[in-house]
């Protein structure tokens, strides 16, 4: 397994979330322009990079329960509005001259071409940044099992999930004051533990494929490089072994 300092390829987890800005829902100008200007700042550090984008900004299946629509329609909205992140982060990636391949898990054709194996590999070995939406293209699944998937899939060095805590901690640091934070630990530990920073799927899947998974804040990328993020264990958790 590579150290971290040696990384070239990465597959970047954002949830839909760092699209919504301060109303909380939707796609906010600033967020977006911010988005997309840390993506293309990974990029230009020279990074191979897939990035897997959440849909919570706009439907999450859970939180439709009030709808009362069965789960799978549920799902398939939550997985419909990765697609809409996607189609407006790419845009933004284009103007700002960054060459991009957008790929869906669910066929949509006049939007995007269907994620394969191979497309995303052409897309990576000739320098763009690989989109990838529609989470799995299944439903009953979260964008954290999709980004664990797809860094399966492209042989990532890393999954860098980039969320609202700055690592994993002993318990939720938000609710409890004396949680600390993990340096490194590892996949079983994660699990035994039940350290609720991504599903068990997602989880499972990385340990069983050994791709290693850092943990650390998004407000972190607004400022400093992954090179030098990656390169100081106080500023995330490093998940590895088995
Ligand atoms: N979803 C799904 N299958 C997948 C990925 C996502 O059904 O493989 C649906 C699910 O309803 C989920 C929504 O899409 O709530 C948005 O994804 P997620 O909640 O993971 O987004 P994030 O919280 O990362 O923004």
């Amino acid at each position: 397994m590579r150290e971290t300092g040696s990384y070239k390829r990465l597959l970047l987890k954002i949830s839909g979330e760092a699209l919504a800005g301060e109303k909380k829902f939707g796609i906010d100008p600033k967020a977006l322009e911010e988005t997309a200007g840390i993506i293309a700042s990974i990029h230009q550090e020279g990074y191979e990079l897939g990035v897997v984008f959440g849909g919570g900004n706009l439907f999450r299946g859970r939180e439709l329960m009030p709808l009362e629509l069965d789960r799978v329609p549920r799902d398939h909205i939550g997985m419909l509005s990765t697609l809409i992140n996607g189609v407006a982060l790419q845009n933004k990636l284009t103007q700002k001259g960054i060459k991009t391949k957008a790929l869906s898990a669910i066929d949509c054709p006049k939007v995007m071409e269907s994620f394969t194996n191979d497309l995303a590999e052409e897309a990576l070995s000739q320098g763009k940044v690989a989109l990838f939406v529609g989470g799995t293209g299944n439903p009953y699944f979260t964008t954290d099992t999709a980004a664990a998937l797809r860094a399966s899939e492209i042989r990532a060095d890393c999954l860098m999930k980039a969320t609202k805590v700055d690592g994993v901690y002993t318990k939720d640091p938000l609710k409890y004051k004396d949680a600390e934070r993990y340096e490194e630990i590892s996949y079983r530990d994660m699990l035994n533990e039940k350290l609720e920073i991504m599903d068990a799927t997602s989880v499972a899947l990385l340990r069983t494929n050994q791709i290693p998974l850092f943990v650390f804040s998004m407000e972190l990328l607004k400022k400093m490089k992954i090179q030098q993020i990656l390169s100081d264990k106080r500023l995330g958790t490093l998940v590895k072994g088995d």
